[in-house]
């Protein structure tokens, strides 16, 4: 019998910007409560591609990244989990105790496992999965139909569903979706077929984005340019909802302008570089706006989103354009970040 420990498996280590490289190591040794999983199929997330071209501190270095994760139980200290058992695992595992915790604010734990961030991640054959995310219900069986693909899908839709939830759309809404990335299609199949909306205009750059976004369900698409000539006759309908997926200077500014009588208006997206809000303390009183940022979700709202997508009441197909091999990471975060295609998926 051959024993896992002595293995090597191949991982993309990061070391800092722009030093990711392919590398055997020992295959990572699980503790108690634990499992080892072959990963099967892992998301290029934009936050991926943030800290590879220019470094985070939240992140230890060295570290392999990656978060956004399905793969098969090879290896278990967890009587729950089978080998063999096809799983997704959430992205951070909340301590539940800290203040922000207790306030009900676990997806700004401060103490948070984040798999990719403190903990190594999924650019590898095998991930060591820490036994918290075991403990909190964070790691969900795949049913049989729902691809490695999809599977690896589940965490931008938990951080998508927590984003929206906290702008409660309504079925009569009008919202509009700034930006057209893979999570902006994402928040499109959300908002039409988990919340309903009424009508969804998604305002972009990128055409081949757009008419996804179209094929996902929006009613109209604007591009970015022609912004001004339509801003009017969405601000006379009134936008319910605003929803950033994107915040540099220019998304910003254009979301700014479309803030009308009732708006309640999510920052899901970051800013490489911060950008400062101008809005008058009349306009949120008299116009009565909400305004809100959002990032990661909740244990409740990831478990929702397996659901979700495990059922294909989010159907996904379609969303992943794009397939990398571990040696070609790089050039996955590359291409992710040529806003080419939809969404890449990296098979080690
Ligand atoms: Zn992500
Ligand atoms: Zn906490």
């Amino acid at each position: 019998m051959f024993s896992l420990p002595n293995l090597l498996v191949l991982a993309a280590v990061y070391r800092g910007p722009l030093k990711i490289t392919v590398e055997q190591v020992d295959a990572p040794q699980i503790d108690e409560g634990e499992v080892l999983i072959r990963v099967r199929a892992v998301g290029v997330c934009p936050t991926d591609v943030k800290i590879y071209k220019r470094g985070s501190n939240s992140v230890r270095s060295p570290i392999v990244l990656g978060h956004e994760v399905s793969g098969e139980v090879v290896e278990s200290k967890d009587p729950a989990f089978q080998v063999g058992t096809r799983v997704n695992v959430a992205a951070d595992a909340p301590c539940l105790t800290c203040s922000n915790c207790r306030r009900g604010l676990e997806n700004i734990c401060t103490s948070m496992l984040s798999i990719g961030m403190n903990v190594d991640g999924a650019y590898a054959e095998m991930m060591r999965v820490p036994r918290e995310f075991l403990d909190r219900g964070l790691v969900l069986p795949l049913p049989d139909e729902v691809s490695w693909e999809e599977g690896a899908l589940i965490e931008p839709v938990a951080v998508s569903l927590h984003a929206l939830s906290l702008v409660r759309p309504r079925s009569q809404d009008l919202v509009v979706v700034v930006g057209d990335g893979p999570n902006a299609l994402i928040h499109v199949k959300l908002l039409k077929g988990v919340f309903g909306v009424r009508k969804l205009v998604v305002v972009g750059m990128k055409d081949h984005r757009l008419r996804a976004a179209m094929d996902f369900g929006a009613d109209r698409v604007i591009r970015v340019n022609e912004l001004e000539n339509e801003s009017n006759s969405l601000l006379n309908e009134g936008v319910d909802v605003l929803d950033l997926t994107v915040s540099n200077r220019e998304s910003v500014a254009e979301a700014m302008s479309l803030m009308t009588s009732g708006t309640r208006m999510v920052i899901f997206g970051g800013a490489t570089l911060d950008v400062p809000l101008h809005v008058s303390a009349n306009k949120v009183h008299y116009g009565q706006l909400t305004l809100t940022g959002s990032t990661g979700t909740t244990v409740n709202e990831y478990r929702e989103a397996h659901r979700l997508l495990s059922g294909r009441k989010v159907d996904l197909r379609g969303l992943v354009s794009h397939r990398f091999s571990l040696s070609e990471v790089k050039k996955a975060l590359e291409f992710a970040e040529s806003q080419e295609g939809l969404k890449s998926v990296v098979i080690p």
